[in-house]
């Protein structure tokens, strides 16, 4: 199962190739992908169903046995964005000696000098001329091979270096790209790049030119494996465990449980790293439409999408702070949960977190029955926490839910550890809940 992990990981450097990657898993386990222009298909219990909201979001249902409105649904949502460096339009900043870099912005909150000295590559969608003005053509990237780096300054020019560094999100993290060689290249790299990889999967007669690129949306990522590590093998080393670790976890689960009474959901959103406000982001009533399809197909009524709400429950599944070892102080002094410890509730008393005392014992509950240890994390209460998807979703679908994740170290680095156990722990938590 950590090897499954591990290849998700790699295979899936940012939202689109993660969500193509779950789609492909769901094609595999007999899920049949429904169009949301036509009408659904009839639905019986042990449907499996699910569809994408612009690429970069994901909702797989299972049909349970009793109608929405008496049993209603078991959610897992989760995200599939995390921090990276996104590259703008018109990319090439060529520079003495024909050296090109290329201009990008900042995605999320990623720890920016993670990023520095370590070969990168380029990953995303572009986009192509199709039949028709509104219908273009959409092609997923992911060239594997080290095609950037962001280099450091020498600390001969900054001897102050580990004193710390104010990083610059304009200056001082473009990545080199390569050096031109012939006039013709100039300008033209990036797109070279990207037509020679979509070639390279396309028969010849098949094959596009520059000139039928229309755009893109592509971002840096890291070209290091996923990989275990520690004396045991117990720490995964890898990007993006925030929070395509749950998005896996959920997955597994949703594959491994069978039909139940109610129906079970796994939602995969984008766009959380940058406040959910999105079409296909928790804060956007695609899910709730989508459910409530559903609700009125089995019943006829609006009625039935309303009970099914108010039955169901949600887990809200985002990674969380393991306690570190080098900076206790950061903790809470009583509620630090430790790698290898379990999954974690969060709570706040601002309901950042969507956990409360009733929500947080039935996911202990729920916990406790597939022998899976449970820990809690609450901010040390000088140190300001980040927030997550349960609360943004509760605006277009006031489910019950709880707010929970493995803790992970160095949330937002280009290189996070989390803990081997603590994902088996989860998958086996996840597949009790659709069960229940
Ligand atoms: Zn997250």
């Amino acid at each position: 199962m950590i090897s499954r992990l591990l290849q998700f990981l790699d295979a899936s450097p940012v939202n689109f190739l993660a969500v193509r990657n779950i789609a492909d898993a769901l094609d595999a386990a007999g899920f049949c992908r429904i169009d949301p222009t036509q009408p659904l298909p009839p639905l019986k219990a042990g449907d499996q169903i699910y569809t994408t909201k612009n690429d970069s979001s994901i909702y797989a249902l299972r049909i349970g046995r009793r109608p929405l409105a008496d049993a209603g649904f078991h959610l897992i949502c989760a995200h599939c964005d995390s921090p990276t460096f996104r590259i703008k339009p018109n990319a090439e900043m060529t520079a003495e000696g024909g050296i090109v870099r290329l201009n990008t912005e900042v995605y999320g909150g990623p720890i920016m000098s993670t990023w520095f000295d370590r070969p990168l590559t380029i990953a995303g969608r572009v986009i192509l001329r199709g039949p028709s003005p509104l219908e273009p053509l959409t092609e997923l990237v992911h060239i594997r091979r080290p095609l950037l780096q962001i280099a450091n300054l020498a600390i001969h020019f900054n001897r102050e270096v580990n004193e710390g560094v104010k990083l610059s999100r304009q200056k001082d993290v473009l990545p080199i790209l390569g050096i031109i060689s012939d006039e013709l290249e100039r300008g033209q790299l990036l797109i070279n790049a990207l037509v020679a990889d979509i070639n390279s999967r396309r028969d010849a007669a098949q094959h596009v030119a520059a000139a039928d690129i229309l755009d893109f949306d592509l971002y840096l990522a890291d070209t290091t494996p996923a990989c275990t590590f520690g004396i045991h093998d117990e720490f995964l080393s890898s990007g993006r465990l925030d929070d395509l670790s749950m998005c896996q976890a959920g997955l597994e689960a949703l594959l491994a449980a069978p039909t139940g009474d109610t129906t079970q959901v796994l939602a995969i959103f984008d766009n959380e790293e940058t406040g959910s406000q999105t079409k296909q982001g928790a804060g956007s009533p695609f899910l709730a439409s989508l459910l409530r399809r559903v609700a009125l197909q089995q019943s006829h009524s609006e009625e039935a999408f309303l009970q099914a709400v108010e039955r169901a429950f949600m887990v809200s599944a985002d990674n969380a702070h393991a306690w570190h070892p080098n900076y206790s102080e950061k903790y809470d002094p009583t509620n630090h949960p430790v790698l290898g410890g379990g999954p974690v509730i969060k709570y706040n008393a601002a309901q950042k977190y969507a956990s409360d005392a009733v929500l947080a014992s039935i996911f202990a509950e729920i916990c406790r029955a597939a022998d899976v240890p449970v820990q809690r994390f609450v901010n040390h209460s000088d140190v300001p926490g980040g927030s997550t998807l349960g609360n943004i979703l509760a605006s277009s679908l006031p489910v019950r839910g709880v707010d929970m994740g493995n803790g992970i170290l160095a949330m937002h680095s280009c290189r996070e550890t989390g803990s081997v156990a603590d994902h088996l722990y989860c998958v086996r938590a996840f597949t009790k809940f659709y069960e229940m």
